[in-house]
């Protein structure tokens, strides 16, 4: 079994990032910027956002956090969305996610200019990737993907079970990876709350995508041997034997499951890390396109 290491690739495409902006800086240029929205404190979306900080100075990247109250208006942040789109100086911006319940979420993504999308949430840019038409790909399936390529897993031909099916997760990765071309042609299968013997559709699995945000729902008996898996799963489960009173963990049940694969990915430090990572390539495109670079 090989175990997927997605902090130490993050760190390889990061640094790759740091030499070539390090590169138009060396001529003058301004480094790429990014923006990021947080609305409110909820703690995880606190350490996101910060990851998201310091992977920018690590990539050479200027980064601007805009932090506003949780009881912001709809309108005072869709005020914000239209500056951030017109600010000339800043290539791409996120709003974290989830938003508080008073602010209709869908209408935030709608107002951000796809052109700036760098989360690859807009509908004009998942109506590009279905099409495989040049976009900002959603960033934790475009994750998954680079951690596919760097390991040479071939896709092509292969039987991927998605598990989830969100807009941000599931649906987007099950479309990359059914894609003709490199990095694609798999033959995909998504599984969700209501899939009847969804342990059946599982077990078929060459390569299995778990994105359900439930601990340890995939089990060793549910897993083909020798299948890859990929678990997208941030779950914090209560332990008191931790500082913090809990601990990080997949959806997937990795200390029985992980001896029967070929590969797989732990949490912390599979997913997660190219995530960020996938945001810091798509602000780059989103820099070099402005640039005509
Ligand atoms: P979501 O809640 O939007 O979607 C969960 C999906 O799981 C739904 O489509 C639902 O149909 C399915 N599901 C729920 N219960 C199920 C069941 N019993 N059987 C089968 N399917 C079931 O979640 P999401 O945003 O896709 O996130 C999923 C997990 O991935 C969460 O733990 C989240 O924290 C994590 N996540 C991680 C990253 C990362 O960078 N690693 C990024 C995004 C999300």
């Amino acid at each position: 079994m090989t175990l997927i290491n997605g902090k130490e690739v993050a760190e390889i495409i990061k640094g790759e990032l740091k030499h070539k902006v390090d590169q138009f800086t060396s001529r003058g240029e301004r480094p790429p910027h990014l923006a990021a929205v947080l609305i409110g404190k909820n703690p995880a979306s606190l350490a996101y956002v910060n990851n998201k900080v310091k992977s920018c100075s690590q990539c050479g990247f200027r980064s601007t956090l805009i932090q506003k109250d949780p009881d912001i208006s709809e309108s005072d942040l869709l005020k914000l969305v239209a500056e951030l789109n017109e600010d000339q100086d800043i290539d791409g911006f996120i709003v974290q996610l989830p938003l508080p319940h008073h602010i209709n979420e869908q209408k935030i993504i709608l107002a951000i200019d796809p052109n700036k999308d760098v989360d690859g949430f807009h509908p004009i840019n998942f109506g590009k990737m279905a099409q495989g038409l040049p976009c900002y790909l959603p960033a934790t399936p475009y994750g998954i993907t680079l951690l596919l390529e760097h390991y040479n897993i071939e896709t092509s031909g292969k039987h991927v079970v998605v598990v989830g099916r969100s807009n941000i997760v599931g649906t987007p990765i099950s479309i990359l990876l059914s894609r003709k071309g490199r990095g694609g042609d798999a033959t995909v299968t998504l599984v969700h709350s209501r899939t009847k013997n969804i342990n059946e559709f599982i077990r078929m699995g060459d390569i299995v995508v778990a994105a359900i945000g439930i601990p340890e729902f995939i089990k060793e008996a549910m897993i083909k041997p020798g299948a890859v898996v990929i678990d997208v799963g941030i779950n914090r489960v209560e332990d008191s034997g931790q500082a913090t009173g809990y601990r990080l963990t997949g959806d997937v049940d990795f200390n029985n499951v992980a001896a029967k694969c070929s590969f797989i990915t732990p949490v912390p430090g599979g997913v997660g890390p190219m995530t960020v990572v996938s945001l810091m390539m798509n602000t780059f495109q989103a820099y070099s396109r402005k640039h005509n670079l």
